[in-house]
């Protein structure tokens, strides 16, 4: 059986999902995900957070492009950021809480957003309040109705094994065969393989596991107030959600692409960094995970049209911040795939295209 399309595009994360709804109303497309579920890999594992400071010059650029579309989706709640340092992590702290956009407040100020921390060991503490945490199940859901509702074709359980390009592309993923003009590339950690079997140059693009705690809080405790709390020079950050606290290792540990869990040593060691700057014994953690986070060499998303073939899309190297710069990042990618100007600054579209690897 053969199935035709305008537009294939690989992946059913988030960045695969906002870009299908975005085309729905323009084009014919089919999502092929391998997963028998959308967003069971890096789009499943998040820490869920906004923070338009983020990333380099040109994520940040998408960040803020995003911004209000997140707002209007009812996606972002507020929740403050706090930076803590110890008195060892004084030559690096004021430089990582600028480049955050986080401003130097007395620790009496900070506490209230972070009662665990532990006032003998922290001697610094920055803050910013237009931070969020993102409902990330709902941009998932929403993305996933918009594209369904505009025609759509999501098939799961589809993984794509064989791509041939004979004017069209031929997509092979299970007994089916798909053909399409354009192929769009946003299989997450397994952007390059999927380059890879499209002809097309890899542009080495690095998956990195990082992983996430969650750990019990003593009963009746009120978190909602809680910032999101990073801890100075990557040491651990941690999220109370749900009245529970999510507490990552920070680790950017290079992984092929895989389903990734929890290392324990890892967790181990990133817990005790925890457990330095806090009042909280851990004592039991109640589950965990580990999802990777892909990056381009520099670090920037990549999204254009692969110059040696320009039916081939790149919509890569989200990094750690696929859900923030997720609105902006499809609409450049339509934008490029429908022939319209983009909206962003040609040199932020420009240091996103995968020709800047020559
Ligand atoms: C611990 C952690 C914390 C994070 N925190 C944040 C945060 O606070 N804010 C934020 O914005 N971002 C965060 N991120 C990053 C964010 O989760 C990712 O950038 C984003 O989910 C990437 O989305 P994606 O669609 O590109 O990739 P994925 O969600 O991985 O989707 C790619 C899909 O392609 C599919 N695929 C691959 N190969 C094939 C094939 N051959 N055939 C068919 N399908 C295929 C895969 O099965 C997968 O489902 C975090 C990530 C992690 C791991």
């Amino acid at each position: 059986m053969s199935d035709s399309y305008d537009i294939l595009i690989i992946g059913g994360g988030i960045a695969g999902l906002s870009l299908a709804a975005e085309l729905a109303p323009h084009a014919s497309v089919c999502l092929l995900e391998r997963e028998p579920h959308l967003a069971y890999h890096a789009s499943g594992r998040s820490a869920a957070m906004y923070i338009g400071d983020y990333g380099n010059d040109i994520v940040r650029a998408l960040n803020h492009a995003s911004e209000a579309s997140h707002h209007a989706g009812g996606i972002l709640s507020p929740k403050p950021m706090l930076m803590l340092g110890r008195a060892e992590d004084e030559g690096r702290f004021d430089v990582e809480a600028a480049g955050l956009g986080l401003s130097r407040v007395p620790l009496a100020e900070a506490q209230p957003f972070f009662p665990l921390l532990d006032p003998a060991v922290i001697t610094r503490t920055a803050m910013r309040h237009d931070t969020y945490a993102m409902d990330t199940d709902l941009m998932v859901q929403n993305a996933r109705r918009a594209a369904l509702k505009g025609g759509v074709v999501i098939k799961t359980g589809a993984e794509v094994v064989a791509l041939q390009h004979c004017g069209l592309w031929q997509v092979t993923a299970g007994d089916r065969t798909f053909t399409a003009k354009t192929l769009v590339n946003a299989a997450g950690a397994w952007t390059d393989e999927i380059a890879s079997l499209a002809g097309v140059r890899p542009l080495g693009i690095q998956p990195y596991r990082r992983s996430m705690a969650v750990l019990p809080l003593p009963e009746g405790l009120d978190t909602s107030g809680w910032a999101f709390v990073d801890a100075a020079g990557e040491r651990w950050y941690a999220k109370a959600q749900a009245g529970k606290l999510l507490v990552s290792p920070s680790e950017a540990d290079p992984m092929p692409p895989m389903d990734a869990w929890a290392d324990d040593m890892v967790l181990a060691e990133g817990l005790a960094r925890f457990e330095e700057m806090v009042t909280l014994e851990v004592t039991r953690l109640e589950h965990s995970w580990a999802g990777l986070r892909s990056f381009a060499p520099d670090h920037a998303l990549v999204i254009g049209r692969a110059p040696s073939h320009p039916d081939f899309l790149w919509l890569a190297g989200q990094g750690g911040y696929g859900f923030q710069t997720a609105p902006a990042a499809a609409r450049l990618a339509a934008d490029l795939l429908l022939g319209r100007t983009p909206e962003l600054p040609a040199e932020v579209v420009s240091a996103l295209s995968p020709a800047r690897f020559g």
